[in-house]
């Protein structure tokens, strides 16, 4: 195998995870650095739990983080079909040929009595593997069976094919990222590779789909070491190249439990709707377990690619920190080009009426607004005062600061003579200096009568600079606010 071939194989039982996007990340770094191909395969062999909004969730969230593949079910490639729901026939074939080299055997075991082993190696206290009752049935046996209308499994001999390839029943490999590992395979149990309904089950269509795409390296999360076991013998059964795996530690949660939902979001559509860039989460996702050899972590994809050395990858489990997300995702807001963010934050101002705003005062809102947005959902409370004639005012600033006699005297004061000012930033500046100098005068801090002006504006103590504010505004809606603050 001399060309670099790796796939991210996404079961579509859901939006596409975190944990799969790390995957699929890695995986895309390996290509890239290796001059290799990425390849996108969709698992929906269990068809009850696959739906095609997942389908397509699972394509726009890795396209969304640039993880684009060179072979897929949409793309299309020498190796396709790329879904595995459309390969049914392929597997058949194969397992023909274990059954034929005695590496698998047809198992007419009803569910039934399956249960009953399983029942019998509980009350013994013993981790259950199969009976291997159907072993050895002879043809006679076999069609007996079939004539009273059961269909077979068939099951892979994992003791046969550990005696053929390996002198103890010990299996090792080398793992690229975890170094050897090692199983005693006694512990199997000869699993099933076709169900009686003729579908496959994961260990075999897995091989089978990476025998035949040429996959050279499987790299994939740690729960998975049990099956490379399996599937290493399967390979080997078939007289098949073992490709290389590597096995990449799991994501918990900061409590060090499983990241689920109670943490937080996990899907990488969540994180987008959230107001996640695609941009900061990719690079944060890479963080999961590599680093970067100077130290320097806001780094683009290909620059990672370019650094990427997967014996380099931290065979331990990672703590995905939503801190650490917001920081890093604060930061890539922050390098965005202003109209990129204008853009971009659009679905987060659905609920105004943009209208009311022209591209030269919807500007300089973001450019006032962006400072402290940390997701851009972040905007959406921070500007409802650009919007509506009338503004909503927070309670405890009407009572501490509406209220008094000294943010009366001021609004009095400016309504009388800024309807005369051109509310222009530069000249609104200058008369605001002149306006706070006059109350310094008479005793109320400059602060204070800008206190009052932001209040009775935004009905708020704090927010965008006020200057720009006012200038956005404009002179009809300014007053109209300051005077309905006047008493
Ligand atoms: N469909 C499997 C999953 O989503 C793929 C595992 C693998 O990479 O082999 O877990």
């Amino acid at each position: 195998m001399s060309e670099v071939r790796v796939r991210i194989a996404p079961s579509p039982s859901g939006n596409l995870h975190v944990g799969t996007a790390r995957t699929a990340l890695f995986n895309y770094l390996f290509a890239k650095k290796n001059n290799g191909k990425f390849v996108l395969r969709i698992e929906d062999t269990d068809a009850e739990r696959t739906s095609q909004a997942y389908i397509d969730n699972i394509f726009d969230s890795l396209k969304a983080l640039g993880l684009n593949w060179d072979e897929g079910p949409d793309v299309g490639g020498e190796y396709g079909p790329y879904t595995q729901s459309e390969r049914f026939d392929i597997y058949p074939k194969y397992a023909q040929i274990l059954l034929d080299k005695g590496f698998a055997y047809e198992c007419f075991c009803t569910p039934e009595e399956l249960e009953q082993e399983k029942e019998a190696a509980t009350a013994n206290k013993q981790a259950y593997v199969y009976s291997k009752k159907c072993e050895n049935l002879t043809d006679e046996e076999k069609a007996q069976l079939r004539a009273e209308g059961r269909k077979p499994a068939i099951r892979f001999n994992i003791a046969k094919a550990q005696k053929a390839f390996h002198p103890t029943s010990e299996l090792s490999f080398d793992d690229l990222v975890k170094g050897e590992l090692k199983q005693n395979t006694d512990l199997f149990g000869d699993f099933v590779i076709m169900k009686s309904n003729g579908a496959p089950t994961y260990n075999f269509a897995v091989v089978i789909d990476d025998m035949l795409m040429k996959i050279s390296h499987i790299i994939r999360g740690e729960d998975h070491i049990s099956n490379t076991f399996k599937q290493i013998l399967i390979y080997e059964a078939l007289g098949a190249e073992v490709p290389k795996f590597g096995h990449l530690g799991m994501i918990l949660a900061p409590d060090r439990s499983k990241l689920s939902k109670r943490h937080g979001a996990t899907a990488v559509s969540e994180f987008v709707e959230k107001g996640y860039l695609t941009d900061a989460l990719i690079n944060f996702v890479a963080l999961l377990g590599w680093s970067p050899s100077d130290g320097e972590e806001i780094k683009p994809v290909d620059a990672i690619a370019q650094d990427f050395r997967i014996g380099e990858i931290s065979s331990s489990n990672s703590i995905f920190e939503y801190d650490k997300l917001n920081w890093m995702n604060s930061h890539y807001i922050k390098m965005l080009d202003i109209e990129t963010l204008k853009e971009k934050l659009k679905p987060f101002l659905a609920k105004y009426d943009l209208s009311e705003l022209n591209d030269a005062q919807y500007t300089r809102m973001v450019e006032v607004t962006r400072e402290p947005l940390v997701i851009l959902s972040d905007i959406t409370d921070a500007v409802p005062y650009f919007f509506g004639e009338t503004v909503e005012i927070e309670p405890e600033v009407q009572t501490e600061v509406l209220d008094t006699e000294v943010s009366q005297d001021v609004l009095k004061a400016f309504a009388a003579q800024a309807k005369d000012w051109e509310f222009e930033e530069e000249n609104l500046h200058e008369k605001l200096e002149v306006f706070r100098g006059e109350f310094k005068e008479k005793g109320i801090k400059p602060k204070q009568t800008m206190w009052a002006i932001r209040a009775a504006v935004t009905g708020r103590t704090r927010g965008a600079d006020m200057t720009a504010t006012l200038a956005i505004l404009g002179k009809d809606k300014v007053l109209k606010r300051v005077e309905n603050a006047i008493k």
